[in-house]
């Protein structure tokens, strides 16, 4: 009797990210592997493959799948089910699907250049050695190029050139790296780099070769990217970084540096296996890094801290520049504090002004994205902007809601559109008090809003009315509207993104969010849910004398916490501590402040570190916002053990945290001469125990135990770290921002997931 061969049939379900990153060519592959049957397709909830074989090759091949699928593709969801055998297939293939797949859900973010491309970009036998826009399914960009969905050559700014045969060949062929690439392109058929002058006029010869000696010369050239221009310069040459900062107008903030490979970086940096994962990660953030002391990049590159902003080169120009010259100074294409230039019409504000040269390109770019940028604390991430290489990608929200419209803050703006139970967020927008940011936000929202093919039925918006995004929120018509705090949006976004439920102890440190009150909250602890909160702590407030302006000057914010805590004695103290405020103006301010004349009332956490950095001599000139606070916080001896006093009293229900005990002794250290980073120090000790005994105060009254943190002051790792350590210590879950910002750029989310969550409520 012939033995029967035991062949099954399954069929494998997959959700998650899965279309557009090259998932049914590598189950093809593996398939044709195994000599498998059957075939892949996408349907609208993501990819269904029937496989038939004998069972221990289907065993191998799901588990292949499942830990070896392309880098670019998220499994959510992998269901297995047995199925009726089918006699008639010979091999396996990739069949068209009928419905065009919902790939909203997984959009893919523009992908750095991979392993194989830049391999034959290297290459002298490759048909695409040194070709500028070498791409396969597994990298190059994507959410730029995009005009609409689904994602489709014809529909991304590559329609207008013309495969040629070559390409043609590997788009259609399943078995190749290239098939259904869309933005697939070679020497013949695809796009071109140019150089051109300050004059706009091209520079005849070898583009690549001619800008390296441009960067060579110690001048400043104009890279178009990904998302956008870069202006760089060679980052070993202190005079070029000197030229770039003056012509940029950005005289101390960090520069970010791209290295060539990771293991020339590693010679300026020290680079942990979490960082480099970070590094190599196909979103390749900026990376802040320590710098090592025999690094020999100028001390110009990051002035303010002994950390350097590390990225490796994504896009092949990149790796092609960065052969011939490394490392490379590499920062937005922009005039300070605008939008990125994307286009040869915005060029023109940086092109003769600021670079001398530009390495340009005809591909197009449709949408603006800057450099994502993130550091890790300890194992986990920080992300302080999250913009290129993550967006599209959506987040989880607690709960499916009907589509909503977040405007964010008014500093480093992002906007969040939400479908189902999935928030989009948009790339880094800025700050909206320059019309050209404000006019990238209607953009944003516009194109978001055509995107995602939705129509808001929610707007969430700040409740501080002068916002420029309030302002756009309250002009929506014929939607329902949804103020949220600030404080409690920053909570709820950190609640949001690790699903955590019911309520928690919420500590949102920043600068400045408007508070139902009407003053201006910034040190405030809350108990909270994704619906509401309550008030529960606070810093000790201070008067802002002079308000916003106060946060241009912290010498001024110091003044008016030294006069709030020793009265008339405060007149020495401020001339001795602060110089720069003359013995004629120091009476002015503090008349304002004792008077409450223009000088609102503020509980910021932010603005106490701008004073203890002022009254430290640390603040310096206030180029770009957070300075004083990321210099008190780069000269903080980080093994100083003690903490200073502190108190926490109840008022009117309501726990105030007062530093006033900690101010004397920093004073009394001043005049003791003790070490001003030893005090500093000290210092971020303090906070750190004041916050965590405040948690367990409210822990003994209401029995919560989980702690979120949130709020621009967590870019402050140090703080966050000892922080969590206490808090770990005195047993309580802690939870931070690790997909979104902690800073205003996390705000958008927030806002959404609150208005999420408040509809479902409302409706139940
Ligand atoms: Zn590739
Ligand atoms: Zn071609
Ligand atoms: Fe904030």
């Amino acid at each position: 009797m012939k033995k029967a061969i035991h062949l099954r049939r399954l069929r494998v379900k997959i959700g998650g990210r899965v279309q557009g990153v090259g998932f049914r060519p590598a189950v093809y592959r593996l398939a044709r592997r195994f000599n498998l049957t059957g075939f892949a397709r996408n349907t609208s909830s993501g990819v269904t493959i029937e496989i038939q074989g004998l069972p221990v090759t289907l065993d191998n091949f799901i588990a292949i799948l499942r830990t070896n699928s392309p880098r670019q593709a998220i499994i959510e969801s992998l269901a297995v089910e047995k199925i009726k055998k089918n006699n008639g297939e010979k091999s396996f293939s990739i069949i068209k699907s009928k419905h065009s797949g919902d790939l909203r859900a997984g959009m893919p973010p523009d992908l750095a250049i991979c392993a194989l491309c830049r391999r034959e970009l290297f290459d002298p036998v490759n048909r695409r050695f040194q070709y500028p826009f070498i791409n396969c399914t597994d990298c190059g960009p994507r959410f730029t190029i995009i005009k609409s969905l689904p994602y489709d050559r014809a529909r991304t700014s590559m329609a207008s050139f013309k495969l040629c045969p070559d390409c043609r060949a590997e788009f259609r062929e399943p078995s190749d790296r290239r098939f259904e690439a869309q933005p697939n392109a070679c020497h013949v058929c695809g796009p071109q780099v140019r150089l051109v002058g300050a004059n706009f006029k091209k520079i005849a010869g070898d583009p690549l070769a001619i800008a390296v000696k441009i960067l060579k010369a110690g001048k400043i050239l104009a890279v178009k990217g990904v998302g956008g221009y870069h202006l760089c310069c060679n980052a070993l040459d202190d005079g070029a970084v000197r030229l770039l900062r003056r012509r940029k107008n950005r005289p101390h903030k960090s520069l970010a540096v791209m290295f060539a490979s990771l293991s020339e970086a590693r010679g300026h940096c020290e680079i942990s296996a979490e960082e480099e994962i970070e590094l190599k990660s196909v979103a390749a953030p900026v990376v802040v890094l320590r710098k090592k002391t025999k690094s020999s990049l100028p001390k110009n590159i990051s002035p303010d801290t002994g950390d350097i902003g590390v990225f490796m080169p994504y896009s092949p120009v990149h790796c092609l520049l960065l052969d011939k010259i490394s490392p490379l100074v590499m920062t937005s294409g922009n005039k300070l504090d605008e939008p990125i230039a994307i286009n040869e019409d915005e060029l023109k504000n940086i092109l003769g002004m600021i670079a001398d040269a530009a390495l340009t390109h005809d591909r197009q770019i449709l949408r603006r994205c800057d450099d994502s940028v993130l550091k890790l604390s300890g194992k986990s991430p920080i992300i302080l902007r999250r913009s290129r290489g993550f967006v599209p990608a959506s987040i989880r929200l607690p709960v499916s809601a009907p589509p909503i419209l977040a405007c964010g803050a008014e500093l480093k703006n992002t906007v969040c559109v939400t479908r189902g139970d999935r928030a989009f967020i948009s790339a880094h927008i800025g700050d909206l008090d320059d019309f050209r940011n404000y006019r990238f936000f209607r953009e944003s929202v516009r194109d978001f809003v055509n995107l995602l093919e939705i129509k808001p039925e929610t707007v969430a918006y700040d409740m501080h009315p002068d916002y420029m995004s309030t302002r756009f929120a309250l002009g929506v018509q014929g939607v329902r509207r949804e103020a949220v705090q600030h404080h409690h949006a920053h909570i709820a976004s950190c609640i949001a993104e690790n699903e955590i439920p019911g309520q928690v102890i919420g500590l949102a440190l920043d600068g400045t969010g408007y508070g139902e009150d009407g003053t201006i909250w910034g040190g405030e602890i809350l108990i909270a849910d994704l619906v509401s909160y309550k008030r529960a702590g606070h810093f000790k407030q201070y008067p802002l004398p002079g308000g916003e302006a106060a946060i241009l000057n912290p010498d001024r914010m110091a003044l008016s916490v030294l006069a709030a805590e020793f009265g008339a004695d405060a007149r020495k103290m401020i001339n001795k501590f602060l110089p720069s405020i003359r013995n004629t103006e120091a009476g002015a301010l503090m008349e304002m402040a004792a008077h409450k004349i223009h000088s609102p009332l503020t509980s910021s956490a932010g603005r106490l570190f701008d004073a203890i950095s002022a009254l430290l001599g640390f603040s310096g000139e206030i180029t770009y916002e957070g300075r004083a606070a990321v210099r008190l916080q780069a000269n903080a001896d980080r093994s100083a053990g003690k903490n200073y006093r502190y108190d926490i009293k109840e008022e009117n229900g309501v726990l105030v945290i007062s530093f006033t005990p900690a101010i004397m002794e920093i004073i009394d250290a001043l005049e003791h001469n003790l070490p001003r980073d030893y005090i500093a120090g000290v210092f971020h000790n303090t906070v750190a125990a004041a916050l965590s005994a405040v948690c367990g105060m409210i822990r003994e009254r209401v029995g919560l135990n989980k702690v979120a943190l949130s709020g621009g002051v967590f870019q402050n790792d140090l703080l966050a770290h000892k922080l969590i350590l206490r808090l770990k210590k005195n047993r309580f879950a802690v939870y931070t921002n690790q997909l979104v910002p902690p800073n205003d750029g996390g705000i958008s989310f927030g806002q959404a997931a609150v208005a999420a969550e408040r509809s479902i409520t409302r409706r139940s």
